[in-house]
C-alpha cells in the first residue's frame, strides 16, 4: 500500500515510462510529505500568513523558486529547508510572499541556509527516470 496526498492505492506502484510523469510523481510525494511534516492532527499553518488549514489545503511553497521543482529544468535539488507549506494565496497569487518567507528563513535556519540555497540555483542537475523513482519511493514510504 502506498500513501499520497492522502490518497491510498492498493495497487502496485510501478517504475515511471516517462521523465515528465516521474519528476511529477516525485514532486506529489515530496509535497505530501512536507504538508504533512508540519501538520497536527491534520492541520498546519501557511508559514507566511499564519493561515490555519488542512493539510491537503495548503500548498508546499518554495523559498528558492526553481531550486527544487521548476518546469523544464531536468532535475531539481531535493532540500527540505526550502519548502514549507504556504496557502494558495500566499503561494500562487502574492508570489509567494517571499518578504515575509525570507524573515522565515532567517529566524529558522540562518543566514548562512538562505545563500546555500541561493547559490544552489546556479547549479542546475541532470536527473533521470531513476532518480526521481528512488525521490518518490523514499518520500512515498514515509507517509505511510
Ligand atoms: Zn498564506
Amino acid at each position: 500500500m502506498r500513501c499520497i496526498a492522502g490518497i491510498c492505492e492498493v495497487l502496485p506502484v510501478r517504475r515511471p515510462k516517462n521523465l515528465k510523469a516521474a519528476k511529477a510523481r516525485a514532486w506529489r510525494a515530496v509535497s505530501a510529505y512536507i504538508r504533512q511534516k508540519y501538520a497536527e492532527d491534520g492541520l498546519a499553518y501557511c508559514i507566511t500568513c499564519d493561515a490555519r488549514m488542512r493539510w491537503q489545503d495548503l500548498h508546499c511553497g518554495h523559498y528558492q523558486h526553481g531550486l527544487t521543482y521548476a518546469q523544464g529544468d531536468d532535475g531539481f535539488h531535493l532540500l527540505e529547508e526550502n519548502l514549507h507549506p504556504q496557502c494558495s494565496g500566499c503561494n500562487t497569487f502574492r508570489g509567494g510572499m517571499l518578504d515575509k518567507y525570507t524573515l522565515y528563513m532567517l529566524d529558522h535556519y540562518g543566514r548562512e541556509m538562505i545563500e546555500e540555497l541561493q547559490s544552489l540555483r546556479h547549479k542546475p542537475l541532470k536527473m533521470k527516470i531513476d532518480d526521481f523513482w528512488r525521490i518518490e519511493q523514499r518520500y512515498a514510504r514515509q507517509d505511510d
